[in-house]
Order: structure tokens, then sequence, then C-alpha cells
């Protein structure tokens, strides 16, 4: 049995830059690289496997052809979407609708997403929820224009994490390193987008179907749990929910650190730091998976990591 190491899809888009190349060595054909989809089995982009067994083989492939790597979980598509994301400039105001609502109007799963700040620069800050009461204080906030009183702006430093539900309206800002992990969809309605040109035209917005989705009021919950120090090593549950359970993990000293995986997968991405797994090299931007059976993992070195299951 072996880990399966991903190579990512990196996506050029407006708001991107050059971090993902600088800081994880990332493959990427331009300097506006917004978004690495570091774990990724989408229509829209997929990570492929770099070594072993199944070197070249998307994740896709992997689980159309192999499912038994995932325990033989039921469903059409792989359930978790990892991305890095490098903002230089403003992402919109955007939200997504929960699976119930996805899936009558747009056939798809709906999106619950959580982000974890690797790095930012001095002052910044995002978007998350809003401060109108009842719809129609919503839908007049919203109709009016009035951003600044609608949006709750909160500024970040490194190391935050936020947990953005189905519903909740929400925005990455310029100079913010962002490790996202959500649903495997790629569903977005876009509320507000600072009346930007592209092409000489503003981009399209989903008005109605933002106003349908948003949660009012919308109540945000910090689900960040205690902080655990055991054997060389701190770890904390970032959020436990339904749909996907991310912890922290911070390695350091003379002994190794075994991860436990009793899980139908476990995903790994690499923040900070140097050292190994089971005797491999890792590094800062490295991702990998390990699959069903695959019960235990030995981390040695100074590292920061993020794990996710189902
Ligand atoms: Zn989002």
């Amino acid at each position: 049995m072996e880990l399966l190491f991903m190579k990512p899809y990196c996506k050029e888009v407006l708001w991107g830059g050059t971090k993902l190349a600088e800081k994880f060595g990332y493959e990427t054909e331009g300097d506006h690289t917004g978004e690495a989809w570091v774990v990724a089995a989408n229509k829209n982009g997929v990570s492929t496997v770099t070594e072993g067994e199944y070197a070249g083989k998307t994740l896709t492939e992997l689980w159309n052809e192999h499912r038994e790597l995932f325990n033989n979980m039921q469903g059409e598509e792989f359930p978790l979407l990892v991305k890095l994301i490098d903002a230089r400039d403003d992402l919109s105001i955007q939200v997504h609708p929960d699976d119930a609502y996805a899936k009558v109007n747009e056939n798809c799963k709906g999106k619950t997403e959580c982000w974890y700040i690797v790095d930012c620069d001095e002052g910044a800050d995002i978007v998350t929820g809003h401060k109108a009461q009842t719809k129609e204080e919503l839908k007049k906030l919203v109709e009016e224009k009035r951003w600044s009183e609608l949006l709750n702006i909160r500024p970040i430093k490194k190391g935050d994490f936020f947990f953005i539900s189905s519903g909740t309206v929400h925005a990455i800002r310029k100079g913010t390193l962002i490790l996202e992990i959500q649903q495997n969809s790629d569903i977005t309605y876009r509320l507000y987008d600072y009346d930007r040109l592209q092409n000489g035209k503003p981009r399209e917005l989903h008005t109605a179907k933002s106003l349908d989705v948003i949660t009012c009021p919308q109540e945000l919950k910090d689900t960040r749990e205690a902080e655990k120090i055991y054997r060389g090593q701190k770890s904390q549950v970032l959020v436990d929910c339904p749909l996907f359970t991310v912890t922290k993990h911070m390695v350091s000293g003379a002994d190794e650190v075994v991860i436990d995986n009793p899980y139908d997968f476990l995903i790994v991405n690499v923040l900070e730091g140097t050292g190994s797994v089971d005797g491999r090299k890792i590094k800062p931007g490295d991702s990998f998976i390990a699959p069903y059976g695959y019960r235990k993992l030995a981390f040695s070195g100074t590292l920061t990591f993020m794990t996710s299951h189902v």
C-alpha cells in the first residue's frame, strides 16, 4: 500500500498571483495563478498521482476504477475538493447553495467550505456573513448597493480558520493565501463584483439566486475545538461537521508521530516545515491521500500539516 502523492491542477484567473509557484514550486502557466486544486476530482479540474503504482492517473480515474482505495464508498464523485488559493486581488462577494437547492436548480452538489489562513499581508481582511436581520432588509441593502452596511468584514491573521457553510456570504480578499477544503462542487453565485470590468464588461451577477440561498439572519460559529498536546504533537480539530472533519497538526521533536487513519481515506496537506512521512521527504505544498487500509502514518521533522476526511 502506498500514499497517493498528487500534482495539482493550477488555474489562471484575473485576481491570482505568483505565490503558488514561488512558495510551493507548482508548475503554473502564468503570473495570475489564483488556485491550485491540490486534491481534485471535479469535471473542471483534476489532480494527478505523481509516483508509484498509480503514477499518471487522475483522482477521478482512481475514484472510478479503483474504488477499493476509498473503501468502496458510495457516490458519483469523490466527496472533497482541496485548493490552495492566492488572492492578489479581491474575489467577488459570493455565496454557495446547499445540496437541496443545488440539486433542484443546478443538478449538482451544494458547497460548504472552510478556510485556513496559510499566510496574509499586514492589514488583510475577509468577508464572512452579513448584518441583515431579515430577507427584506437583505434585499433592500443589496438593491441599494449599501455593501459596507451589509457585509461583515473581519481582519485576519496567519493561522485563522473560518467555516463557511452553504448560504454564508463570503469573499477572500487581496493579500491572502488560503487552504480551502470544501465539498466537491464548483457552483458559485456572485452577489457583487465591486463594479469591476473584465474585457470591458462587468461579470455576470446572480442576484436572485444569491438572495434565495443566503441565510438570514446569519450566525457565524467558531467550530474549532481545544488544542491537544500529545507525544510531540499538537493537534486541533478545526471543524467536525457531517460533510468533513479537518484537523491541524504540528509536529516537532525527535520522536516519530503516528497518525491513525481508520477512515475511508485521509487527505494530508503539508503547509510548513521540513520532514518526512514513512521515510519519504515532504515539504510545504505537498498533498497526498492515504487510501483505505493505510492505517498508520509516521511523521518526523518539524511540520505543520492539515488532515481531512469525511
Ligand atoms: Zn466560496
